[in-house]
């Protein structure tokens, strides 16, 4: 459903009247496109203190972007704060950024890297902690599109474990991920293959669930862009949607219900070669209050978003399907981390999405040599959120950092970061796609 708010502010009149009455001032977001793969402009490589991690600068130089140690207009700056380790350094973060956040470009990145709080050193912890504090409220002010975020390699490491995520983060394709904390593994999982970087997904199989529409059709239309080969997957009363999303991709269809008992043989029958790519998305909702809630609507939900994720994981994963160096990835939702009212069910579901992915994230590296992560969409504008009722959804658009819904293709981004073949030290992980959604922050 169009957002007609954001066109109205797009036009002069809408913006006067808008600001005049002090509204949001939703810009619009600049995604990936062929033409435009890039930030417009240079990247700002700052540092508080001395670095604590190595390769920071060789790993910057390969962003595609060129870095600079000073300029009046970046489009996105990185701010070294891993060797802050006392309340005084912090001083050092003030003094790095305070002089050049305004000049960040329109729809600009600003993301801190920090390391892991320790255990042992609660000065270094509050230290690093802070970093957190500090860049949920800077993503709150930077305004125009701009999105700020940490990402924590872990104390000693190398700058390279963040490759993969500052790719991600430094381009349009996480135009609707803001406020966001990425911590990353000393990495254990297997690594994949070097990776064409206009194919990464090259000669690996994906399966998407739920993919005959939505943000499922978008995660298997990014991931075959990628150059995976695509399986798309939906109940049979959708086949003749997914057969056209199919065809539309280049893809192969499997029409199946995912809580079906023999779902698991049913997907390993349909990749001999084995599966690089597992993307849980199939999921559904049945609102009521629990006051109101019959157990069958309790049930389908917790069985179609979470039992059935939990019992095709790990069935394939036992049976070795998922190929050394593959990637799960979950979905989950901000409801099932703020909770909604009318959505225990669902929330429930989704927050067991999160145990899930936490605990088995950290197995499955060292076990099978696979990450297992999650999405946690705000508010995507689907089928899903266009039944939502007009209040509700205005409410869900603009109560957050960028006032507007994201597009599905903002969560199939986020989803192809995790799928990234040098995404090894990526695990165990939620991203929120939520434009930094007021809701559970
Ligand atoms: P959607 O309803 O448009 O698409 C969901 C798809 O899953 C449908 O094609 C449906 O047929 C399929 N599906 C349902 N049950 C299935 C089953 N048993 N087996 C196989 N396929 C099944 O929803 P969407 O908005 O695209 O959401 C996709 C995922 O993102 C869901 O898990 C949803 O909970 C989550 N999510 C969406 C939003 C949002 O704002 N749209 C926000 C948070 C989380």
């Amino acid at each position: 459903m169009a957002d007609r708010y954001l066109h109205l502010t797009g036009t002069a009149p809408g913006r006067f009247l808008t600001r005049r009455l002090g509204l949001p001032q939703p810009a619009p977001l600049r995604r990936w496109t062929l033409e435009t793969p890039r930030l417009e402009g240079p990247l700002l490589h700052l540092t508080a203190g001395a670095s604590a991690v190595t390769g920071v600068a060789e790993v910057l130089s390969r962003s595609g972007l060129p870095v600079v140690g000073d300029t009046d207009r970046p489009a996105a700056i990185v701010l070294d704060a891993t060797g802050v380790t006392t309340a005084a350094g912090l001083g050092d973060v003030h003094a790095a950024l305070h002089p050049v956040v305004r000049s960040l470009a329109p729809g600009g990145r600003i993301v801190v890297l920090g390391t892991v709080p320790s255990p042992d050193d609660h000065h270094q912890a509050a230290a690093q902690q802070a970093l957190e504090g500090f860049v949920r409220s800077l993503g709150k002010e930077t305004g125009r599109g701009s999105t700020v975020q940490l990402v924590r390699i872990p104390v000693g490491g190398a700058a390279q474990a963040a490759e993969s995520t500052l790719r991600f983060l430094l381009s349009p394709r996480s135009a609707y991920v803001s406020g966001q904390v990425i911590e990353l593994t000393t990495a254990t999982a297997t690594p994949g293959p070097a990776a064409d970087p206009a194919a990464p997904l090259t000669g690996r199989t994906a399966l998407v669930t739920g993919a005959a529409r939505g943000i499922g059709a978008a995660v298997a239309s990014v991931l075959a862009r990628d150059g995976a080969r695509v399986i798309v997957l939906d109940v049979p009363g959708a086949r003749e949607e997914l057969e056209r999303t199919a065809d539309r991709l280049g893809a192969t269809a499997l029409p199946l219900d995912i809580t079906a008992p023999d779902a698991a043989d049913r997907i390993a029958a349909a990749v001999p070669d084995g599966l690089g790519v597992l993307v849980h998305n199939a999921g559904i909702t049945r609102d009521r209050r629990l006051a109101n809630m019959p157990a069958d609507r309790w049930a389908s939900v917790i069985e179609v978003n979470l039992d059935s994720v939990l019992r095709t994981t790990d069935e394939l994963l036992k049976a070795g399907v998922i190929a050394r160096g593959g990637r799960i990835v979950a979905t989950a939702s901000i409801a099932g981390i703020a909770g909604n009212t009318g959505q225990t069910n669902y929330a429930a579901s989704k927050a067991g999405i999160i145990g899930l992915v936490r605990s088995l994230g950290p197995r499955a590296a060292a076990d099978h040599g696979v990450t297992v992560n999650a999405v946690a969409p705000g508010f995507i504008e689907t089928k899903m959120t266009a039944a939502v009722p007009l209040f509700i959804r205005e409410a869900g658009r603009r109560m957050n950092s960028l006032s507007q819904g994201g597009l599905p293709v903002d969560v199939a981004e986020a989803v192809a970061w995790f799928a990234q073949p040098d995404s090894t030290a990526v695990n165990g992980q939620v991203l929120r796609v939520c434009g930094q959604s007021l809701l559970g922050a």
